[in-house]
């Protein structure tokens, strides 16, 4: 309620899950639908460079965690944001009025991640990451219990529920509450 009293734009809300589990479809409706600014940090990170490098055993860059959250401090502050990310640990606790984990059954994920082209032990390690929890896991230790909500992700009418139930929750969301 503290944090909240600041962000003049509307809430913030966090958008996370393993990869291919919907965070950049789900959050660009859902973004559509509230007008909130949708932020797609593997983006951002390589427009601004906010990376130490490339990393060949993990295929990805290597996200340069503190540069990434100076970056968006002052947006994060003026709120009405939707940060999509494959991770949550390390942005502050205090950004974050909703924050959404979404889940697909791995069999799906698998052919997802696939049609990716995602191979290999970059193909299992995700699969991995996604039957055993891991964003879940961390969602939940970095945040408030209340403010974490699982959605289920395995079909194209999980993403129209998800986005209107979330649609609901930011009209309903007053900084004072
Ligand atoms: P992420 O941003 O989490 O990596 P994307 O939103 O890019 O995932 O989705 C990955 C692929 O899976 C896209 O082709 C998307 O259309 C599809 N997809 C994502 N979520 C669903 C869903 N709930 N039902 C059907 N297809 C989905
Ligand atoms: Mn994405």
């Amino acid at each position: 309620a503290q944090n909240g009293s600041v962000r003049k734009r509307g809430p913030n809300i966090l958008v996370t899950g393993t990869p291919g589990t919907g965070k950049t479809t789900t959050s660009s409706a859902l973004a559509e639908a509230t007008q909130l600014h949708h932020i797609i940090i593997g983006d951002l990170v390589k427009e601004k460079n906010l990376h130490d490098g490339w990393d060949d055993e993990l295929d990805c860059y290597l996200i340069n965690e503190d540069l990434v959250c100076d970056e968006l401090e002052d947006l994060m502050e003026e709120g009405g944001n939707i940060v999509d990310y494959h991770g949550c640990d390390f942005f502050p606790e205090r950004w974050f009025d909703r924050v959404v984990v979404l889940q697909t059954d791995n069999t799906v994920l698998y052919d997802r991640l696939s049609r990716r082209g995602y191979t290999g032990s970059k193909l299992s390690n995700n699969i991995e990451c996604e039957i055993f929890q891991v964003l879940l896991q961390e969602a939940k230790e970095s945040y408030p219990e209340d403010i974490v909500v699982a959605l289920k992700s395995d079909t194209i009418e999980d993403i129209s529920r998800n986005v209107a139930s979330l649609t609901d929750w930011v009209g309903s969301w007053h900084p004072a509450s």
